[in-house]
């Protein structure tokens, strides 16, 4: 079902009770793994007296060790039978984790992923191309189930190959696209290379960025170049991967679907839960998995519940942008740094290109920050007095956000390395 008024609009109280029967369900069926019985069994908890919301504080959480110990079977509540298909983490941070699903796990995943598609105005007759991984990654699989459930013509083009992207785009008149923000800023380059101007020469209308933290910056960019409306998608692979929460027509905050996931807020160092509208570490617990429920999940993401009803009338909650994960922070000189600030401060300023890195170093047993930035060739073509204003200008705007002195260097652009998945923002050289 792609568009369920009665379910996305449903008043708070009513939704509880919806939660609180899944829940229930939920503890039953996790209480069949191997893992959970035991975890249960340990701490002496009876899923059946689970009575509120509120009492799932009684539980432990899940963490990504957990999953790890557990690896492969150990969350498995159902007959190995059963199971029809197994996902994968990218493994960003480690070693990647993996989740099973039965039939009606995927049923319900392109449902959750229709949704979201239908909720940006994506239909029947559009031409929907996803530019994401098939594979173990939950992008590309993720979205090609919600497109076709939808009922749009959708091309599973993959990742790579960005000339033959742009051919498709040609051929069948994409309207709506699907891919990861680092993936849409080597679009926009080979583009301007090939001299294809979207605006003349494609149809595209829609574009879903996920998978990787990303600025308000970034998205203005795509928008201004593809002549597209940007939906922020968030997902992990251990609560199916996309459809987890995406951003409505208003795009202020990603409603989170609250019929599928239970939503908690933790200071991730107490993990007790945070004020209302206080950022802390997303903890998830899904309401109707079957395979493999998670209970508690740590995702590590640091998110924040927007305040007050979301003008689209969908009453299940907003989380802001992700800034990024709690292990993403870096602390250089005693100051606290997420990467994301610094794409946001160089997405602003035009000179800059599509790409940049953080390098960290230590000269003389002190941290500090190298940047590279890729700006627009022409550039180089100015005189050296040009290059120091602009150099200097960069690093000024970045020490007005970081409250450090980062060191700036400009490169041509498609110097940067590139990675196959997500991007690798931060190379630490500290310890080289
Ligand atoms: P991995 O954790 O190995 O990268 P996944 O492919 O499951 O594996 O990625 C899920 C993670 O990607 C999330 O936990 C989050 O950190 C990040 N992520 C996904 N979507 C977004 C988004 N829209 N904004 C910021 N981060 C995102
Ligand atoms: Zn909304």
């Amino acid at each position: 079902m792609y568009w369920d008024k009665d379910l996305e609009t449903m008043p708070g109280e009513a939704l509880a009770a919806v939660q609180l029967e899944r829940l229930q369900g939920t503890l039953q069926q996790a209480g069949k793994s191997p893992h959970y019985r035991k975890v249960f069994a340990d701490r002496g908890i009876e899923p059946g007296k689970i009575r509120h919301l509120e009492d799932i504080r009684q539980l432990p959480f899940t963490t990504k060790e957990d999953l790890r110990a557990q690896f492969p079977y150990g969350l498995l509540s159902v007959d190995l039978k059963e199971v029809v298909r197994l996902h994968s983490s990218s493994g960003t941070t480690g070693r990647a984790t993996v989740v099973f699903h039965n039939q009606k796990d995927i049923e319900n995943w392109a449902d959750l992923v229709s949704r979201c598609m239908y909720m940006t105005g994506v239909r029947q007759d559009d031409v929907f191309q996803n530019l994401t991984g098939y594979g173990l990654f939950t992008g590309g699989l993720g979205f090609h189930y919600g497109g076709e459930r939808l009922g749009a013509l959708t091309i599973p083009s993959g990742t790579g190959n960005t000339k033959r992207q742009i051919l498709l785009m040609q051929q069948f008149g994409t309207t709506v696209i699907h891919l990861i923000p680092s993936y849409a800023m080597r679009l926009m380059q080979v583009m301007e290379e090939l001299g294809v101007d979207p605006a003349v020469d494609l149809r595209l209308r829609i574009a879903f960025l996920g998978a990787e933290p990303h600025s308000e910056e970034v998205r203005q960019r795509v928008e201004g170049y593809f002549g597209v409306a940007a939906y922020n998608s968030y997902g992990l692979s251990e609560m199916n991967g996309p459809g987890v929460a995406f951003e409505c027509p208003e795009k202020r905050g990603m409603h989170i679907w609250e019929d599928a996931f239970l939503v908690e807020i933790v200071d991730p160092k107490t993990l007790e839960p945070v004020e209302t509208g206080q950022e802390g570490e997303l903890v998830l617990t899904t309401l109707q998995r079957e395979a493999m429920p998670i209970i508690r999940y740590r995702t590590s993401d640091l998110a924040r519940i927007l305040p007050g009803p979301c003008p689209c009338g969908r009453t299940h909650s907003r989380l802001a942008r992700i800034m990024g994960r709690t292990d993403d922070m870096l602390i250089i000189k005693g100051v606290n740094i997420f990467p994301i600030q610094v794409e946001q401060t160089l997405m602003e300023i035009p000179e800059v290109g599509q790409n940049y890195l953080i390098l960290l170093e230590k000269a003389d047993g002190m941290d500090s920050m190298r940047i590279q930035v890729e700006v627009r060739s022409e550039i180089f073509e100015e005189d050296m007095r040009y290059l120091k204003g602009l150099e200097q200008k960069i690093t000024r705007e970045l020490r007005n956000e970081l409250l450090i002195t980062p060191k700036v260097e400009l490169v041509q652009p498609n110097t940067l390395p590139r990675s196959q998945g997500k991007a690798v923002r931060v190379e630490d050289r500290r310890n080289a």
